[in-house]
């Protein structure tokens, strides 16, 4: 069989059979297959997509690719979540305390900043010592001692999706319904855990920018978990918006420090409730309105916070950054980025804010590029609010001078002020599971 080959029949619209598809990632994964030719085929199923039966095939192989973890032997039901990607969604470290201080063992594997979206190991990796990289001995160890773990994709799990993730981060060919659900689906199912919630982010800093698109991918995501005999579920959030007011990984610890201390931006703590509460329900821990209570609960005791120290002292961090966020190194230059005229916030472009962020360093230009921790953005002021000229509406961090001009000139066209305030939107649009989708 020849890659070549494979190329060509997607790049002219065909099906790729199960033996096409095991091929090339098996080939991936010995490192075979170079990759300008993995990008192309990338690109090909990005503009000629996959049927159902070719995603859910790519998905097992990539799943089967590595180490398929077993988490049977701990007591309960293992919940993990997973979202597909915005700017500033750092709900991972807030929801996984949360459920896991309600008594629900969470092991969660995550991954790296892609395209424009930041991504939790990275953020994670903003707190001195913390280990992402931990293999499947200690991953069951943690979880079952700790009530939560969550890793990056190391060891032997899913490298397949390892590979392609980091290739479709800088070709280009990340906001495609089936490379996301496979990506996606092919480290869940490896990871072991018995119930997975989906975060489907929608809206400008999403990956899919409409409403239909995020239903379709959390459809196809929730079948292959369902089908592989995982209880899976969608949450459609908005990411219209940014997540909170932090961009940028430190930046974004200190956040979730803020929230899980009960105070935090509302948009980001309402949305963490609700994503917690619906883990704790396919937890089987009680009604939805009964675990919003309990989730709300592990935050005011205090439980939740002190989940999240546990876990990131199990994984070797310092836990002395989360008792005070003001010890996280910051990047030394900082200006502001200030609204152009008076007026009312009508929009911000999401996606903006997110390569505004990779501009001042906080993201990855280039495969396997080290990223600065310390960078990034935190808005001062988003949609809806007023503002006069020469306002702050965010203030950028990074190494230099050259990062911060050349943000603030993605910023410029990204922030729309005018005299019209913009709809109040919803930040939660719909649920989705096997059997049906509901609008809220
Ligand atoms: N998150 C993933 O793990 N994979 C994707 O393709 C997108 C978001």
């Amino acid at each position: 069989m020849r890659m070549y080959d494979l190329i060509y029949k997607k790049r002219n619209g065909g099906m790729l059979n199960g033996e096409e598809i095991k091929f090339f990632v098996s080939g991936i994964t010995s490192g075979e297959i170079p990759d300008y030719q993995a990008s192309a085929l990338l690109m090909a199923i990005y503009f000629q997509g996959m049927n159902e039966k070719e995603t859910a095939t790519l998905t097992l192989e990539m799943a089967k690719s590595g180490d398929m973890v077993d988490l049977s032997a701990i007591p309960g039901i293992k919940v993990d979540k997973h979202s597909t990607g915005g700017v500033g969604d750092k709900t991972s470290l807030i929801v996984g305390p949360i459920v896991a201080a309600c008594g629900v063992p969470v092991a969660k594997m995550s991954g790296r900043g892609l395209g424009h979206t930041g991504g939790t190991v990275d953020k994670m990796e903003s707190i001195p010592g913390l280990n992402t990289s931990i293999n499947e001995e200690a991953f069951f160890s943690i979880v079952r001692d700790t009530g939560l773990a969550i890793i990056g994709q190391t060891g032997n799990i899913a490298p397949a999706d390892k590979k392609l993730y980091a290739l479709r981060d800088v070709t280009a060919t990340v906001d495609s319904i089936p490379l996301i659900a496979s990506s996606i689906m092919s480290k869940k199912l490896a990871a072991g855990s018995d119930a997975i919630l989906l975060d489907v982010k929608t809206g400008s800093g999403a990956f899919m920018k409409t409403l239909d698109d995020s239903i379709e991918l959390a459809r196809a995501m929730v079948a292959i978990g369902e089908n592989n005999g995982c209880r899976t579920m969608a949450l459609i959030t908005d990411m219209d918006k940014p997540l909170g007011n932090a961009i940028g990984n430190a930046l974004e610890i200190a956040e979730v420090v803020d929230v899980l201390h009960g105070s935090g931006p509302q948009d980001l703590l309402a949305v963490s409730l609700e994503l917690a509460a619906n883990m704790l329900v396919l937890a089987d821990k009680g009604g939805l309105q009964q675990c919003r209570e309990m989730a709300k609960t592990a935050i005011a005791g205090g439980l939740a916070f002190a989940k999240l120290k546990a876990m990131v002292a199990a994984q070797g961090g310092s836990v002395s950054v989360l008792e005070d966020p003001g010890k996280f190194t910051i990047a030394p230059c900082k200006d502001e980025f200030c609204a152009a005229a008076d007026g009312i916030i009508n929009k911000i472009n999401t996606e903006a804010c997110g390569i505004a962020s990779v501009a001042l360093g906080a993201g990855r230009v280039r495969k396997g590029e080290d990223i600065d921790h310390s960078a990034g953005i935190v808005l001062r002021k988003k949609t809806g609010d007023t503002v006069k000229k020469g306002d702050a509406i965010a203030t950028l961090y990074a190494q230099n001078y050259k990062q911060i001009s050349e943000a603030k000139s993605i910023l410029q066209s990204a922030v729309i002020i005018s005299d019209k305030a913009p709809e109040q939107g919803k930040s939660i649009f719909a649920r989705v599971t096997i059997d049906s989708v509901e609008r809220l």
